[in-house]
């Protein structure tokens, strides 16, 4: 698998394509914003996407979702607990940012720790809740696309509606912080790091 990043959106999410380079398929997760630009790196790579999987429901992780899904005829896979999101304005948050917007519901429903298959890969399902009710992980090869979840040296915000501070770090401590220390986190928003990385230096789990 190779990844490729794209930062959209208005307040900078990071949109990962994890790509199948054989297949010339890919698996689009968080498209966050700028359909255009998402759409634009599918058509340069020749890539196909053949599913959309959301970490969570929040706004800022799928305003480009409608679009591309138009687009592309991808499937949308999104947790349960966060189903209502997609088609609330209210829930995405969406309407706090000035655009109340609504989209499309899901295709499909998350099950905490199956595996997916999509563009040939697999990606293992570890609902992740505190950031969001129905937030998730998806772990895919060495790489965890962690969503709001945590960070470089952060976590997601527990204070939005649907989060809980000890749920999230309770999250982290079992489903994150058991996986081996060379396993890269893929952030919804900064840099990328690792599973050791956060044991050792991030300020909310010492
Ligand atoms: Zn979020």
């Amino acid at each position: 698998m190779k990844v490729l990043v794209l930062e959209v959106g208005y307040i900078g999410t990071n949109c990962y394509l994890a790509v199948n380079e054989e297949q010339k398929a890919a698996v689009l997760i968080d498209p966050g914003g700028d359909a255009d630009k998402i759409l634009e790196i599918v058509t340069q790579h020749s890539i196909k996407i053949e599913a959309i999987f959301l970490t969570h429901g929040h706004s800022d992780h799928i305003m480009a979702l409608d679009e591309i899904r138009q687009a592309t005829g991808a499937k949308v896979y999104i947790s349960e607990d966060d189903a209502e999101m997609l088609v609330k304005a209210n829930s995405n948050l969406s309407s706090y940012m000035g655009a109340g917007r609504q989209f499309k519901p899901a295709d499909e429903f998350y099950r905490d720790g199956q595996t997916l298959k999509a563009a040939g890969l697999s990606f293992k399902v570890l609902a992740t809740p505190g950031h969001t009710r129905g937030g998730v992980c998806l772990v895919c090869e060495d790489i965890v696309f962690c969503g709001d979840t945590i960070f470089s040296e952060s976590i997601g915000r527990t204070d939005l509606p649907g989060g809980s501070y000890p749920q999230l770090l309770d999250s982290i401590k079992t489903k994150i912080l058991t996986l081996p220390d060379d396993m890269k986190l893929l952030p919804g928003h900064g840099p990328a790091t690792t599973v050791g990385w956060e044991r050792r230096r991030n300020p909310f789990l010492q």
